[in-house]
């Protein structure tokens, strides 16, 4: 049996300034090497905190979060944990530090120590993957949403961490920005990388090994995307959608049709279809 690379252990979180409810309630989840999980849940249901919690910007009230042996509570452990978990936030503005792009994608290496010329080179591969080589003499304040969304996921990759923890990346993005960042998300999983993507867009949910739904601060539910997709009367209590193609498939099954059972994407219907 491989080891988590990430245990949360029956975590409970109350924000110091908030009332006597917690955010987050009896939460365990294991994260094994090279595994992509996607987190799903209405706004305000704990997604964003839970991030949080992975890489010891919060610290659980009750309960621990180990990553790779170090507790996230200890503080002589919070600088290796962060170099393990990189983290993307879902405001870009949240992280973007430099006055200049090319200084927020050194900035993180330096603080790693890496040579000038590895970091040059880091800098200039990232930076052509995520197309912003001709932002590198820009403030990132003067850049578009999207623009800055991208700058922050690459100053994140170019430290190559073991873990993402990405939050809702891809929301302020438009079709080719999106494009752009599930291709490095398909990349980073070819490299055995382990990715937490907390996103509402199902049909990125569908490319995880497994889903998480979160519910007022609760877990609603877990399993790989077609145990998770077939809860369609729970999924919708809770507000949340379909992928395309199930909600297709759930619409034909009202007209009184045959339809695949849980079918994720356009290759599970024409697989259907061309069986029929
Ligand atoms: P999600 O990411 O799923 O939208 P969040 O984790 O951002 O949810 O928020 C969960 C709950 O915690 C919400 O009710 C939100 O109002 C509350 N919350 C978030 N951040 C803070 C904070 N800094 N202080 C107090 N309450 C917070
Ligand atoms: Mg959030």
């Amino acid at each position: 049996m491989r080891n988590p690379i990430i245990s949360i252990e029956n975590i409970y979180y109350r924000y110091p300034e908030a009332s006597t409810a917690y955010t987050l309630e009896n939460i365990s989840i294991e994260l094994y090497p090279g595994e992509m999980i996607a987190i799903l849940g209405p706004n305000g249901s704990g997604k964003s905190t839970l991030a949080r919690l992975l890489n010891g910007l919060l610290i659980p009230t009750k309960g621990k979060v180990i990553v790779d042996g170090l507790v996230t509570s200890d503080e002589k452990s919070i600088w290796e944990i962060r170099r393990k978990v990189g983290m993307v936030f879902q405001n870009p503005d949240n992280q973007l530090v430099a006055a200049l792009v090319q200084e927020e994608l050194a900035f993180g290496l330096e603080n790693i120590g890496l040579p000038p010329v590895e970091m040059k080179k880091r800098i200039n591969e990232i930076s052509e993957r995520m197309e912003l080589s001709h932002l590198l003499d820009f403030p990132p304040h003067r850049l578009s949403g999207g623009q800055k969304q991208r700058v922050a996921i690459a100053s994140v990759l170019a430290l190559e961490p073991e873990v993402l923890v990405l939050d809702e990346p891809t929301s302020m993005l438009d079709p080719g920005g999106r494009k752009r960042v599930l291709w490095e998300l398909h990349r980073l999983r070819q490299m055995n990388k382990t990715l937490l993507l907390v996103t509402h867009d199902m049909s990125e949910a569908v490319m995880a090994d497994r889903i998480i739904v979160m519910e007022k601060g609760k877990l609603a539910l877990e399993g790989d995307p077609k145990e998770c997709f077939a809860n369609i009367e729970l999924l919708a209590n809770i507000g949340l959608e379909l992928p395309p193609a199930a909600e297709l498939a759930k619409r034909i099954k009202q007209k009184g049709l045959v339809v695949p059972n849980v079918p994720l994407g356009v290759k599970d219907w024409v697989e259907y279809l061309c069986l029929q």
